[in-house]
């Protein structure tokens, strides 16, 4: 589950105080190539009494600094991460220096303030990409979250899907689909303009509906029959002994839960969509001057009509949209 705005505030205090009730263990950063201000410092030395480790590493929960080198090969130097109890006064220290999750970051406090249960990650935070999840399975807790006030999460089938996201903004042309629009079952939403932007919101998120990322069309996932969503016909564009679509056509074979389409047309459509953006990317990659790093453009590359080739499968794969 992922938090999609910075907790801050009262937000920020509810959030703790649950991490708090459920966790053993809070973490901090210190990386060594950001300087850190007095403050930082401070921060670390007022929260020692609950220190349980400190340790030297290339990675901790949501980020990696890589194998210990860097893009350049340069042996790069790991990270300072503190291990601290859940104790009460340190909850009370972490809450006086900060009013919002994003904000550990150097220089002026330790960095990615994370929470650890029983030595799971229990909620990551990474704040230079403003990127923070919850590891849980359990109900009860999931259930807790949901109820924190104010405070903005998504589950990840809903980021997966895309649309409908839901947006943190409230601005009065947001609207929601199902408890604004009341559109149901069956319906299609139509694109977002200026004046009306759809959005699922929190409450409508698990009414079982979902948006077809195809056509719009408003569907309950549980009544599509997964195994009625094959491909019709499997495209295929063979360059020497390598199939250019075999990577779109075995992501489609494989694919467990139906790619958020209502209908096997839909299927089918997104399917051909996507193996005309694969062959695009493919046609701007061959006309690059530049080598590429992979083995199988470069060897097309030096194809001959290699481009022709392309775009014909690109406008033949065209004809078989129906809108
Ligand atoms: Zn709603
Ligand atoms: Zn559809």
């Amino acid at each position: 589950m992922f938090i999609t705005d910075d907790p801050k505030g009262k937000v920020y205090q509810d959030l703790l105080d649950f991490a708090f009730s459920v966790c053993d263990q809070f973490i901090v950063v210190i990386r060594k190539d950001i300087n850190i201000t007095k403050d930082a410092s401070a921060v670390l030395e007022s929260l020692a009494p609950f220190l349980i480790a400190k340790r030297e590493q290339f990675e901790w929960p949501g980020t990696r600094l890589g194998t210990g080198r860097d893009y350049f090969g340069r042996e790069a130097e790991p990270a300072i991460v503190y291990y601290f109890k859940t104790d009460h006064e340190a909850k009370r220290i972490l809450l006086e220096v900060s009013n919002s999750l994003h904000s550990w970051m150097q220089p002026n406090l330790p960095e990615d303030l994370s929470f650890i249960k029983n030595q799971n990650p229990w909620l990551i935070n990474s704040s230079h990409e403003s990127v923070s999840y919850f590891e849980t399975e359990d109900k009860d807790e999931i259930e807790k979250i949901m109820n924190i006030e104010d405070l903005q999460v998504r589950t990840a089938n809903s980021i997966k899907n895309n649309i409908p996201q839901v947006y943190t903004d409230d601005s009065p042309n947001m609207k929601c689909i199902f408890c604004e629009k009341k559109f149901k079952e069956g319906d299609t939403v139509p694109e977002s303009n200026a004046s009306e932007i759809y959005f699922v919101c929190l409450n409508c998120m698990d009414n079982g509906l979902t948006v077809c990322n195809e056509d719009g069309k408003i569907f309950n996932e549980q009544l599509v029959n997964k195994d009625y969503l094959i491909i019709d016909k499997i495209q295929i564009l063979k360059i020497e002994e390598s199939d250019l679509l075999e990577y779109i056509t075995n992501k489609f074979i494989n694919m467990e839960e139906g790619g958020g389409v209502c209908s096997k047309k839909c299927f089918n459509s997104l399917y051909i969509n996507d193996c005309i953006m694969h062959l695009q990317t493919y046609l701007a990659l061959v006309s690059m001057d530049k080598e590429s790093t992979s083995d199988l453009t470069n060897m097309i590359k030096g194809y001959k009509n290699i481009e022709n080739i392309l775009m014909n499968k690109i406008n033949e794969l065209k004809t078989y949209l129906s809108y």
